[in-house]
């Protein structure tokens, strides 16, 4: 239903692909088009009522003033560093591989400082790093066997939505099967987290899925083959949201541990 509301005029002419967003007439055009073309052709009151519930409620401010500082930004950046667009537009080569939480106070170039090129970036919520994820395997294959990032940095912040959800017994709908992990952490460290307060609980969560998942990165053949191979590091940190600061969590393991680990994950061609 909702897919047949969607504008079914042709693509732009020429060079659209990368058209300039024009902040004072975006929206216009998208009215435009929903009037014109689908709504028109259909005359369909339901769909009429809901193209106005999505025009009624749509919120342009914020997105207009972004886009304007995207112009602001690319035009300084350029400025400043006229080389960094056409090296970017040439090739990547980032040296860390980032896993961390899709929360927007956890931004991962702004906390570290960092410039479009330096962070391969894979976020979803509550950074939860499982072996049967198509998504982050995906991402964490190609940046280490193929862009050879030197890093890969696992990151858990204070206050994570996904980590208090685990926590409660409320149902969420599907994001209730992406937080199992987190509620198997939950059953085995039960003991522990029933004696903290809410707030300490939730940061022993947070804490326990970094370290869980830079246990299952560590199992992955290709980042095994990569810490063999060239030194690859595997790091878990936590971001305290409250001051913006970092915090590197200490993984201590026996040696024997590690080459169990070797002996059970690497597998070769
Ligand atoms: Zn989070």
């Amino acid at each position: 239903m909702f897919l047949q509301l969607l504008p079914v005029s042709p693509p732009p002419q020429g060079n659209s692909r990368l058209r300039t967003t024009n902040p004072t007439c975006f929206c216009q055009s998208l009215s435009s088009s929903f009037s014109t073309t689908a709504l028109a052709a259909t005359g369909n009151r339901i769909r009429s009522s809901a193209a106005a519930d999505i025009n009624t409620h749509a919120s342009p401010g914020k997105y207009h003033t972004l886009l304007t500082r995207n112009k602001e930004w690319a035009s300084k950046t350029a400025h400043e560093q006229p080389n960094l667009f056409p090296a970017l537009a040439e090739k990547q080569s980032p040296e860390i591989l980032w896993i961390g939480c899709a929360d927007s106070r956890c931004p991962e170039t702004t906390i570290l400082g960092a410039h479009p090129g330096d962070v391969f970036v894979h976020r979803n919520i509550a950074n939860i790093v499982h072996h049967t994820d198509l998504s982050s395997a995906a991402v964490i294959e190609y940046a280490v066997k193929y862009l050879k990032v030197k890093h890969v940095v696992l990151c858990g912040h204070t206050f994570c939505g996904g980590v208090t959800a685990a926590l409660g017994n409320k149902k969420l709908g599907v994001i209730d099967p992406w937080l199992m992990p987190l509620r198997q952490l939950r059953e085995e460290n039960h003991e522990v987290l029933e004696t903290l307060d809410p707030k300490e609980a939730g940061l022993k969560l947070v804490e326990l899925n970094v370290l869980q998942g830079v246990r299952v990165l560590k199992e992955n053949p290709t980042i095994i083959e990569a810490m063999q191979d060239h030194g690859l590091e595997v790091h878990g940190l936590v971001y305290d949201i409250a001051t913006g600061a970092l915090q590197e969590l200490e993984i201590k393991e026996p040696v024997t541990l590690a080459v169990s680990r070797v002996t059970a994950f690497k597998t070769v061609y």
